[in-house]
């Protein structure tokens, strides 16, 4: 079967370095205190920051984020695994041009780095369906409930990995972690 699989806070844990890092930022770069409310959804709010200063943040920080942020635990051993039995594995990111300079390098660099397996690899996606749709995605994961959505539309079987962003999502069947990954498919697709 062909797996689609998101790289941010699938494969790798972004948002939790974005948060590490923001918080630096703020003390070293603005003279700020750092992270002024935990809790708040938006990231500006969290930061008290305005608007325009996540731009200048991911502008600035992003490009070392991503390629610094850890690699989830059990990703690359559940992925070459699958792998190895003969699942095509297609990496598709939303990773933008705006705040990278190469977003391609940048991921592919990041996964030959961790030792994971892939066929193919896309970036700078819209909703990530018709990436889906041209490969034959059977099984897509991603952490966002849109493009979970979006691609569930198309009749495509997803999985949303839980964020610290998306507890309250009921609509998906929810994974926490790669081994839950693993034990999904086998059972509905191994048996
Ligand atoms: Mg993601």
């Amino acid at each position: 079967m062909v797996i689609g699989i998101d790289m941010d806070d699938t494969i790798c844990s972004t948002n939790e370095l974005i948060i590490k890092e923001a918080d630096r930022y703020d003390r070293e770069v603005l003279g700020g205190s750092g992270v002024k409310d935990e809790t708040a959804y938006e990231f500006t709010e969290m930061m008290g920051w305005q608007k325009d200063m996540k731009g200048k943040f991911f502008k600035d920080r992003l490009e070392y984020i991503m390629d610094h942020a850890e690699i989830k635990e059990g990703a690359q051993e559940i992925i070459n695994k699958l792998h190895d039995e003969g699942n095509k594995i297609i990496i598709i990111s939303f990773r933008k041009d705006k705040y990278l300079k190469d977003p391609y390098k940048l991921t592919v660099d990041y996964l030959d780095r961790h030792g994971i397996k892939y066929d193919k690899v896309f970036v700078n996606t819209g909703t990530k369906e018709d990436e889906c749709k041209e490969n034959n995605v059977t099984l897509f994961i991603d952490d966002k409930e849109s493009h979970c959505a979006d691609v569930a539309n198309e009749g495509i079987d997803v999985l949303l990995f839980t964020n610290a962003y998306n507890h309250d999502e009921k609509k998906f069947n929810r994974v926490d972690n790669w081994e839950q990954i693993y034990k999904y498919i086998e059972e509905k697709y191994y048996g």
